[in-house]
Protein backbone atom coordinates (compact mmCIF):
# COMPACT_ATOMS: atom_id res chain seq x y z
CA UNK A 1 0.00 0.00 0.00
CA UNK A 2 1.52 3.11 -1.19
CA UNK A 3 1.44 5.74 1.75
CA UNK A 4 2.98 9.39 2.28
CA UNK A 5 2.91 9.87 6.17
CA UNK A 6 3.03 13.89 7.09
CA UNK A 7 5.57 15.63 8.85
CA UNK A 8 6.88 16.18 11.39
CA UNK A 9 6.00 12.25 11.99
CA UNK A 10 7.73 11.31 8.65
CA UNK A 11 11.41 12.55 9.90
CA UNK A 12 10.76 10.32 13.44
CA UNK A 13 11.55 6.40 14.05
CA UNK A 14 7.85 5.96 14.75
CA UNK A 15 6.92 7.38 11.08
CA UNK A 16 9.56 5.25 9.61
CA UNK A 17 7.84 2.20 11.47
CA UNK A 18 4.32 3.19 10.65
CA UNK A 19 5.75 3.52 6.66
CA UNK A 20 7.43 0.18 6.64
CA UNK A 21 4.23 -1.63 8.26
CA UNK A 22 1.81 0.27 5.16
CA UNK A 23 3.95 -0.51 2.66
CA UNK A 24 3.95 -4.20 3.34
CA UNK A 25 0.01 -4.55 3.55
CA UNK A 26 -1.83 -5.81 0.10
CA UNK A 27 -5.54 -4.52 1.50
CA UNK A 28 -6.11 -8.46 0.85
CA UNK A 29 -8.47 -8.61 4.02
CA UNK A 30 -7.29 -12.34 5.14
CA UNK A 31 -6.63 -11.07 8.55
CA UNK A 32 -10.22 -10.18 9.09
CA UNK A 33 -11.14 -13.70 9.20
CA UNK A 34 -9.27 -14.49 12.65
CA UNK A 35 -9.86 -10.78 14.01
CA UNK A 36 -12.23 -11.12 17.00
CA UNK A 37 -13.78 -7.70 17.11
CA UNK A 38 -14.56 -8.30 13.29
CA UNK A 39 -15.88 -11.58 14.34
CA UNK A 40 -18.36 -9.90 16.75
CA UNK A 41 -19.62 -6.94 14.75
CA UNK A 42 -18.98 -7.69 11.16
CA UNK A 43 -17.80 -3.91 10.42
CA UNK A 44 -14.75 -3.76 8.35
CA UNK A 45 -13.38 -0.87 10.45
CA UNK A 46 -14.12 -3.07 13.38
CA UNK A 47 -11.20 -5.65 11.58
CA UNK A 48 -7.82 -5.17 10.80
CA UNK A 49 -7.73 -3.81 7.14
CA UNK A 50 -10.44 -1.16 7.99
CA UNK A 51 -7.97 -0.10 11.06
CA UNK A 52 -5.29 -0.16 8.83
CA UNK A 53 -6.91 2.41 6.53
CA UNK A 54 -8.28 4.68 9.40
CA UNK A 55 -5.02 4.74 11.01
CA UNK A 56 -3.39 5.47 7.29
CA UNK A 57 -5.69 8.09 6.47
CA UNK A 58 -4.89 9.64 10.25
CA UNK A 59 -0.88 8.93 9.84
CA UNK A 60 -1.28 10.85 5.94
CA UNK A 61 -2.45 13.85 7.95
CA UNK A 62 -6.38 13.83 7.45
CA UNK A 63 -8.62 15.02 10.20
CA UNK A 64 -9.04 12.07 13.06
CA UNK A 65 -12.65 11.84 14.18
CA UNK A 66 -14.19 10.18 17.48
CA UNK A 67 -14.96 7.52 15.17
CA UNK A 68 -11.67 6.64 14.11
CA UNK A 69 -10.51 6.50 17.72
CA UNK A 70 -13.16 4.44 18.55
CA UNK A 71 -12.67 1.67 15.78
CA UNK A 72 -9.09 1.86 17.07
CA UNK A 73 -10.26 1.47 21.28
CA UNK A 74 -11.93 -1.63 19.76
CA UNK A 75 -8.59 -3.63 18.81
CA UNK A 76 -7.88 -5.81 21.65
CA UNK A 77 -4.25 -5.54 20.39
CA UNK A 78 -4.75 -9.61 19.96
CA UNK A 79 -2.15 -9.85 17.26
CA UNK A 80 -4.65 -13.25 15.96
CA UNK A 81 -4.48 -10.57 12.71
CA UNK A 82 -0.69 -11.37 12.65
CA UNK A 83 -1.47 -14.85 12.29
CA UNK A 84 -3.55 -14.80 9.22
CA UNK A 85 -1.40 -11.98 7.29
CA UNK A 86 -0.01 -13.31 3.97
CA UNK A 87 2.25 -10.54 3.44
CA UNK A 88 3.79 -10.60 7.60
CA UNK A 89 2.23 -7.47 7.98
CA UNK A 90 3.02 -6.23 12.11
CA UNK A 91 -0.27 -4.84 12.44
CA UNK A 92 0.76 -3.74 15.98
CA UNK A 93 3.52 -2.03 15.17
CA UNK A 94 1.35 0.44 13.11
CA UNK A 95 -1.34 0.19 15.88
CA UNK A 96 0.95 1.89 18.09
CA UNK A 97 1.80 4.42 16.18
CA UNK A 98 -1.90 5.15 15.45
CA UNK A 99 -3.06 5.06 18.33
CA UNK A 100 -0.45 7.41 19.50
CA UNK A 101 -1.30 10.35 16.55
CA UNK A 102 -5.00 9.86 17.18
CA UNK A 103 -4.80 10.48 21.05
CA UNK A 104 -2.98 13.39 20.41
CA UNK A 105 -5.64 14.86 17.81
CA UNK A 106 -8.52 13.61 19.58
CA UNK A 107 -9.73 14.75 23.46
CA UNK A 108 -11.91 12.07 25.05
CA UNK A 109 -14.68 12.64 26.70
CA UNK A 110 -13.80 13.59 30.65
CA UNK A 111 -15.51 10.11 31.94
CA UNK A 112 -12.95 8.24 29.55
CA UNK A 113 -10.32 10.34 30.78
CA UNK A 114 -11.35 9.56 34.42
CA UNK A 115 -10.77 5.85 34.28
CA UNK A 116 -7.72 5.84 32.11
CA UNK A 117 -5.73 7.81 34.84
CA UNK A 118 -7.62 5.57 37.62
CA UNK A 119 -6.52 2.46 36.15
CA UNK A 120 -2.82 4.17 35.37
CA UNK A 121 -2.83 4.99 38.85
CA UNK A 122 -3.19 1.75 40.02
CA UNK A 123 -0.86 0.46 37.75
CA UNK A 124 1.82 2.42 39.28
CA UNK A 125 1.12 2.42 42.50
CA UNK A 126 0.45 -2.06 43.56
CA UNK A 127 -0.44 -1.13 46.93
CA UNK A 128 -3.04 0.90 46.04
CA UNK A 129 -4.89 -1.88 44.49
CA UNK A 130 -3.72 -4.29 46.97
CA UNK A 131 -5.80 -2.13 49.86
CA UNK A 132 -8.43 -1.66 47.67
CA UNK A 133 -9.21 -5.32 47.49
CA UNK A 134 -8.82 -5.91 50.99
CA UNK A 135 -11.58 -3.22 51.78
CA UNK A 136 -13.79 -4.90 49.38
CA UNK A 137 -13.37 -8.45 49.88
CA UNK A 138 -15.45 -8.15 53.01
CA UNK A 139 -18.45 -6.85 51.14
CA UNK A 140 -18.15 -8.50 47.94
CA UNK A 141 -21.59 -10.01 47.78
CA UNK A 142 -22.89 -6.10 48.28
CA UNK A 143 -20.76 -5.13 45.06
CA UNK A 144 -22.52 -4.51 41.45
CA UNK A 145 -21.53 -7.49 39.37
CA UNK A 146 -18.86 -5.87 37.28
CA UNK A 147 -16.98 -4.78 40.51
CA UNK A 148 -17.33 -8.38 41.80
CA UNK A 149 -15.34 -10.13 39.27
CA UNK A 150 -12.23 -8.03 40.25
CA UNK A 151 -11.70 -9.22 43.55
CA UNK A 152 -10.80 -12.81 43.02
CA UNK A 153 -10.30 -15.12 46.18
CA UNK A 154 -6.93 -14.91 48.17
CA UNK A 155 -5.14 -18.16 47.47
CA UNK A 156 -2.07 -18.39 50.05
CA UNK A 157 1.37 -18.12 48.54
CA UNK A 158 2.87 -21.23 50.64
CA UNK A 159 6.33 -21.52 51.54
CA UNK A 160 9.69 -19.63 49.42
CA UNK A 161 12.73 -22.07 48.08
CA UNK A 162 16.20 -21.38 50.25
CA UNK A 163 18.56 -22.74 48.24
CA UNK A 164 21.22 -21.04 45.84
CA UNK A 165 21.62 -22.41 42.77
CA UNK A 166 24.54 -21.73 40.18
CA UNK A 167 21.72 -20.89 37.91
CA UNK A 168 20.12 -17.33 38.25
CA UNK A 169 17.08 -15.75 36.55
CA UNK A 170 15.28 -12.70 37.99
CA UNK A 171 11.82 -12.45 37.79
CA UNK A 172 9.31 -9.94 37.18
CA UNK A 173 7.10 -8.98 39.90
CA UNK A 174 4.26 -6.86 38.07
CA UNK A 175 2.01 -4.33 38.78
CA UNK A 176 -1.30 -6.05 39.03
CA UNK A 177 -0.29 -9.56 39.09
CA UNK A 178 1.65 -8.73 42.65
CA UNK A 179 -1.04 -7.32 44.24
CA UNK A 180 -3.86 -9.78 42.98
CA UNK A 181 -2.29 -13.02 42.89
CA UNK A 182 1.22 -13.07 44.56
CA UNK A 183 0.70 -16.95 44.78
CA UNK A 184 1.61 -17.24 41.23
CA UNK A 185 5.64 -15.55 41.76
CA UNK A 186 5.81 -17.96 44.47
CA UNK A 187 4.92 -20.89 42.61
CA UNK A 188 7.16 -19.85 39.66
CA UNK A 189 10.08 -19.94 42.29
CA UNK A 190 9.32 -23.41 43.71
CA UNK A 191 9.00 -24.85 40.40
CA UNK A 192 12.35 -23.27 39.31
CA UNK A 193 13.67 -24.23 42.28
CA UNK A 194 12.57 -27.92 42.03
CA UNK A 195 14.45 -27.64 38.19
CA UNK A 196 18.13 -25.80 39.73
CA UNK A 197 17.72 -22.29 39.02
CA UNK A 198 17.26 -19.44 41.94
CA UNK A 199 14.40 -16.95 40.86
CA UNK A 200 14.70 -13.57 42.70
CA UNK A 201 12.54 -10.44 42.05
CA UNK A 202 14.29 -7.39 40.79
CA UNK A 203 14.59 -4.53 43.08
CA UNK A 204 13.48 -1.48 41.07
CA UNK A 205 11.36 -2.89 38.57
CA UNK A 206 8.05 -2.41 38.41
CA UNK A 207 5.03 -2.40 36.06
CA UNK A 208 5.80 -3.12 32.40
CA UNK A 209 4.31 -0.19 31.17
CA UNK A 210 2.03 -0.75 29.18
CA UNK A 211 -1.13 -0.04 30.81
CA UNK A 212 0.36 3.81 30.67
CA UNK A 213 1.53 3.54 26.69
CA UNK A 214 -1.55 2.69 26.24
CA UNK A 215 -4.01 4.37 27.67
CA UNK A 216 -2.58 7.85 26.46
CA UNK A 217 0.00 8.06 28.59
CA UNK A 218 2.74 6.91 26.30
CA UNK A 219 5.51 8.88 27.62
CA UNK A 220 4.69 7.75 31.15
CA UNK A 221 4.98 4.34 29.61
CA UNK A 222 8.31 5.27 28.50
CA UNK A 223 9.60 6.34 31.84
CA UNK A 224 8.64 2.97 33.29
CA UNK A 225 10.46 0.89 30.34
CA UNK A 226 13.56 2.75 30.93
CA UNK A 227 13.60 2.05 34.29
CA UNK A 228 12.76 -1.60 34.23
CA UNK A 229 15.97 -1.67 31.51
CA UNK A 230 18.41 0.13 33.87
CA UNK A 231 17.50 -2.70 36.41
CA UNK A 232 17.41 -5.00 34.73
CA UNK A 233 20.71 -4.23 32.35
CA UNK A 234 22.55 -4.23 35.99
CA UNK A 235 21.49 -7.40 36.76
CA UNK A 236 22.36 -9.30 33.44
CA UNK A 237 26.06 -7.37 33.67
CA UNK A 238 26.12 -9.21 37.12
CA UNK A 239 25.41 -12.72 35.76
CA UNK A 240 21.88 -13.18 35.69
CA UNK A 241 20.97 -15.88 33.03
CA UNK A 242 17.75 -14.89 31.87
CA UNK A 243 14.26 -12.52 32.76
CA UNK A 244 11.59 -14.27 33.33
CA UNK A 245 7.83 -13.02 33.07
CA UNK A 246 5.00 -15.41 34.17
CA UNK A 247 2.18 -12.88 32.52
CA UNK A 248 2.43 -13.08 28.91
CA UNK A 249 0.58 -9.49 29.06
CA UNK A 250 3.54 -7.73 30.57
CA UNK A 251 6.15 -9.80 28.40
CA UNK A 252 4.42 -9.25 24.95
CA UNK A 253 4.94 -5.37 25.74
CA UNK A 254 8.33 -5.72 27.05
CA UNK A 255 9.79 -7.67 23.91
CA UNK A 256 7.84 -3.99 22.13
CA UNK A 257 10.76 -1.79 24.16
CA UNK A 258 12.74 -1.78 21.11
CA UNK A 259 9.78 0.05 19.10
CA UNK A 260 8.14 2.03 22.31
CA UNK A 261 12.13 3.79 22.51
CA UNK A 262 12.67 4.09 19.11
CA UNK A 263 13.69 7.60 19.35
CA UNK A 264 15.58 6.95 22.22
CA UNK A 265 18.90 5.04 20.33
CA UNK A 266 20.94 4.06 23.48
CA UNK A 267 18.02 2.94 25.20
CA UNK A 268 16.69 1.11 21.81
CA UNK A 269 19.96 -0.62 22.13
CA UNK A 270 19.32 -1.66 25.41
CA UNK A 271 16.01 -2.62 25.40
CA UNK A 272 17.23 -4.97 22.30
CA UNK A 273 19.71 -6.81 24.87
CA UNK A 274 16.88 -7.39 27.43
CA UNK A 275 14.07 -8.65 24.84
CA UNK A 276 17.15 -11.39 23.91
CA UNK A 277 17.10 -12.28 27.89
CA UNK A 278 13.23 -11.94 28.19
CA UNK A 279 11.71 -15.96 28.57
CA UNK A 280 8.41 -16.95 29.63
CA UNK A 281 9.32 -19.67 32.01
CA UNK A 282 7.46 -22.48 29.87
CA UNK A 283 10.60 -21.96 27.70
CA UNK A 284 13.14 -22.77 30.54
CA UNK A 285 10.78 -25.74 31.35
CA UNK A 286 10.22 -27.49 28.74
CA UNK A 287 13.99 -27.71 28.08
CA UNK A 288 14.80 -28.23 32.17
CA UNK A 289 11.68 -30.48 33.00
CA UNK A 290 10.62 -30.66 36.18
CA UNK A 291 10.30 -34.60 37.94
CA UNK A 292 6.75 -34.80 39.44
CA UNK A 293 6.49 -36.38 42.97
CA UNK A 294 2.72 -37.37 42.65
CA UNK A 295 0.47 -37.82 39.86
CA UNK A 296 -2.16 -34.65 38.97
CA UNK A 297 -4.97 -34.90 41.06
CA UNK A 298 -7.27 -33.49 38.21
CA UNK A 299 -6.20 -34.42 35.33
CA UNK A 300 -8.73 -33.32 33.20
CA UNK A 301 -7.82 -30.13 32.05
CA UNK A 302 -8.16 -26.76 29.73
CA UNK A 303 -5.64 -24.52 28.44
CA UNK A 304 -6.64 -21.36 27.36
CA UNK A 305 -3.95 -19.96 24.96
CA UNK A 306 -3.46 -16.34 26.01
CA UNK A 307 -3.52 -14.44 22.59
CA UNK A 308 0.08 -12.83 24.17
CA UNK A 309 1.59 -16.28 24.10
CA UNK A 310 0.58 -17.54 21.19
CA UNK A 311 0.56 -14.33 18.79
CA UNK A 312 4.20 -13.30 18.72
CA UNK A 313 5.90 -15.61 20.54
CA UNK A 314 4.67 -18.68 19.04
CA UNK A 315 4.52 -20.36 22.38
CA UNK A 316 0.27 -20.90 22.20
CA UNK A 317 0.44 -24.86 22.62
CA UNK A 318 3.59 -24.96 25.01
CA UNK A 319 2.15 -25.15 28.38
CA UNK A 320 -0.11 -27.62 27.45
CA UNK A 321 2.58 -29.60 25.83
CA UNK A 322 4.47 -29.30 28.86
CA UNK A 323 1.13 -30.27 31.02
CA UNK A 324 0.60 -33.51 29.10
CA UNK A 325 4.60 -34.81 29.46
CA UNK A 326 3.59 -34.44 33.49
CA UNK A 327 0.61 -36.55 33.51
CA UNK A 328 -2.26 -33.94 32.49
CA UNK A 329 -4.64 -34.41 30.15
CA UNK A 330 -5.64 -31.32 28.46
CA UNK A 331 -8.78 -31.58 26.07
CA UNK A 332 -8.75 -29.89 23.19
CA UNK A 333 -10.32 -26.13 22.92
CA UNK A 334 -12.19 -24.78 19.91
CA UNK A 335 -11.24 -21.55 18.30
CA UNK A 336 -8.00 -21.21 20.45
CA UNK A 337 -7.36 -18.01 18.40
CA UNK A 338 -10.47 -15.61 19.61
CA UNK A 339 -9.26 -13.51 22.43
CA UNK A 340 -10.85 -14.00 25.75
CA UNK A 341 -12.00 -10.23 26.21
CA UNK A 342 -9.06 -9.17 29.10
CA UNK A 343 -6.28 -7.95 26.91
CA UNK A 344 -4.99 -5.43 29.64
CA UNK A 345 -7.13 -2.97 30.69
CA UNK A 346 -9.86 -3.76 27.56
CA UNK A 347 -12.29 -5.63 30.06
CA UNK A 348 -12.70 -2.08 32.04
CA UNK A 349 -12.69 0.17 28.77
CA UNK A 350 -15.22 -2.09 26.99
CA UNK A 351 -16.96 -3.85 29.14
CA UNK A 352 -19.83 -5.26 26.39
CA UNK A 353 -17.10 -6.33 23.56
CA UNK A 354 -15.32 -8.00 26.66
CA UNK A 355 -18.12 -10.05 28.35
CA UNK A 356 -19.15 -11.64 24.86
CA UNK A 357 -15.78 -12.78 24.10
CA UNK A 358 -15.24 -14.34 27.45
CA UNK A 359 -18.61 -15.48 26.95
CA UNK A 360 -17.64 -17.53 23.82
CA UNK A 361 -14.28 -18.28 25.34
CA UNK A 362 -15.73 -20.39 28.16
CA UNK A 363 -18.33 -22.63 26.64
CA UNK A 364 -15.24 -23.20 24.33
CA UNK A 365 -12.69 -24.01 27.04
CA UNK A 366 -15.96 -25.72 29.09
CA UNK A 367 -16.83 -27.77 26.48
CA UNK A 368 -15.27 -31.06 27.19
CA UNK A 369 -15.79 -30.62 30.80
CA UNK A 370 -12.64 -30.02 32.43
CA UNK A 371 -11.91 -30.31 35.98
CA UNK A 372 -9.83 -26.89 35.62
CA UNK A 373 -8.89 -24.27 33.32
CA UNK A 374 -5.20 -22.81 32.85
CA UNK A 375 -3.99 -19.73 31.56
CA UNK A 376 -0.96 -17.62 31.14
CA UNK A 377 -1.53 -14.95 31.85
CA UNK A 378 -3.18 -12.75 35.00
CA UNK A 379 -5.55 -10.35 32.74
CA UNK A 380 -7.10 -13.51 31.23
CA UNK A 381 -7.01 -15.20 34.66
CA UNK A 382 -9.00 -12.79 36.25
CA UNK A 383 -11.43 -12.19 33.69
CA UNK A 384 -12.30 -15.71 32.58
CA UNK A 385 -12.12 -16.52 36.42
CA UNK A 386 -15.07 -14.20 37.07
CA UNK A 387 -17.51 -15.71 34.32
CA UNK A 388 -16.32 -19.37 34.55
CA UNK A 389 -17.98 -22.04 36.41
CA UNK A 390 -14.92 -24.30 36.34
CA UNK A 391 -11.57 -22.81 38.28
CA UNK A 392 -9.21 -20.81 36.53
CA UNK A 393 -5.51 -21.18 37.53
CA UNK A 394 -2.09 -19.90 35.81
CA UNK A 395 -0.26 -23.46 34.29
CA UNK A 396 2.46 -23.02 36.48
CA UNK A 397 -0.08 -24.09 39.89
CA UNK A 398 -0.35 -27.11 37.86
CA UNK A 399 3.14 -27.53 37.90
CA UNK A 400 4.06 -26.53 41.44
CA UNK A 401 1.09 -29.24 42.71
CA UNK A 402 2.89 -32.09 41.32
CA UNK A 403 6.65 -31.26 43.31
CA UNK A 404 7.00 -31.41 47.00
CA UNK A 405 7.27 -27.74 48.75
CA UNK A 406 10.09 -26.68 50.42
CA UNK A 407 9.89 -27.01 54.36
S1 LIG B 1 -3.97 -9.91 5.54
FE1 LIG B 1 -2.11 -8.66 5.73
S2 LIG B 1 -1.80 -7.79 3.68
FE2 LIG B 1 -3.93 -8.52 3.75
S3 LIG B 1 -5.14 -6.71 4.42
FE3 LIG B 1 -4.62 -7.88 6.27
S4 LIG B 1 -2.73 -6.92 7.00
FE4 LIG B 1 -2.98 -6.26 4.86
S1 LIG C 1 -5.08 -7.07 17.01
FE1 LIG C 1 -6.84 -8.49 17.31
S2 LIG C 1 -8.64 -7.17 17.54
FE2 LIG C 1 -7.00 -5.89 16.70
S3 LIG C 1 -7.29 -5.96 14.49
FE3 LIG C 1 -5.83 -7.60 14.97
S4 LIG C 1 -7.08 -9.44 15.30
FE4 LIG C 1 -8.49 -7.66 15.35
Amino acid sequence: MRTRIASPLAETAAGAIAADVLRSCVHCGMCNATCPTYHLTGDELDGPRGRIYLIKQALEGEPVSRLTQSHLDRCLSCRACETTCPSGVEYHRLLDVGREVTAKATPRPWAERVLRVAVRAISLHPWRLATLMALGRPFKALLPAGLKGKLPTRVAAGAAPSRQHDRRMTLLKGCVQSAAAPHINAANRRVFDAVGVSLTETPGVGCCGALSFHLDAPDEGRALARRNIDAWTALLDAGAEAIIVNASGCAAFIRDYPDVLAEDPVYAARARRVVSRLKDPVEVLRETPPTPTRAPREPRIAVHQSCTLRNGPALGDAPAALLSSLGYDPQPVADAHLCCGSAGAYSLLQPEMAKRLRTEKIIALTASQPQTIYTANIGCWMHLADGSPVPVRHWLEAVDDLLDKPA
